[in-house]
């Protein structure tokens, strides 16, 4: 017998958690990880539908509604990535962790995939992740169980406050976890000076820039 919630929940994102059988793809590409620790890495991108963070300057706003976005099944995303030659996977959003990424994980993992996810932090941790960068956002606090897991921090910084803020989150994750900076785009002219500048005061950071963005690839 099914219940009433394994039929909605595919259906029910807006409502809350889906349940991951079939998940809201806004886009999906091959490419190379222009930010962070992996960045220069070729690595197949899954951007899922769906985010109630709200960052202001958020420049993936057409993400933010999961029904806006067809579904797909976690077959079709394996044999979509096996179609090319990378192995590593981004999925991405939106906020992918409103979705259950277990099964999605389970099943690249056994596809011979790398699983790696770019997430705010703001919802629990679902999934089985080689790497987890958390990209905390102001507008909606990230978990403490998110934080716990992080390879890596990766901090937007807007303005000169986002230092301290960055400090207080880099006290959250593991000191085995990579600690970035990286300027918001439309104020990386005015912020990566300044930012250059606190990383040389403070060597346990490292700059992070958007190069795909300077590079103009997806
Ligand atoms: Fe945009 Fe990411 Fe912020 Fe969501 S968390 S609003 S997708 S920048």
């Amino acid at each position: 017998t099914l219940l009433s919630s394994e039929i909605i929940a595919p259906f029910g994102e807006s409502a809350g958690l889906s349940s991951g059988a079939l998940l809201p793809v806004m886009e999906q590409f091959y490419t190379i990880q222009g930010e962070g620790y992996n960045t220069g890495r070729a690595a197949y991108f899954i951007r899922l539908g769906g985010c109630d963070v709200g960052c202001h300057w958020c420049d993936v706003k057409e993400s933010w509604d999961a029904d806006a976005h067809p579904r797909q099944s976690v077959p079709q995303l394996v044999e979509a990535v096996l179609e090319h030659a990378g192995r590593n996977v981004v999925i991405t959003g939106g906020e992918p962790l409103m979705h259950d990424l277990g099964p999605l994980t389970a099943a690249l993992q056994a596809a011979g995939c790398r699983t790696w996810i770019e997430t705010s932090g703001a919802h629990p941790l679902s999934g089985t992740w080689d790497w987890v960068c958390v990209s905390p956002k102001k507008f909606k606090a990230p978990l403490p169980e998110v934080l716990a897991a992080a390879h890596e921090l990766k901090v937007i910084v807007f303005n000169g406050t986002d230092f301290a803020w960055a400090e207080e989150h880099a006290a959250q994750v593991p000191g085995t976890a990579r600690l970035y900076l990286q300027p918001e785009w439309s104020r990386a002219a005015r912020m990566t000076p300044e930012l250059v500048e606190y990383v040389k005061q403070h060597p346990q950071w490292q700059v992070s820039l958007q190069t795909h963005k300077y590079l103009d690839i997806p």
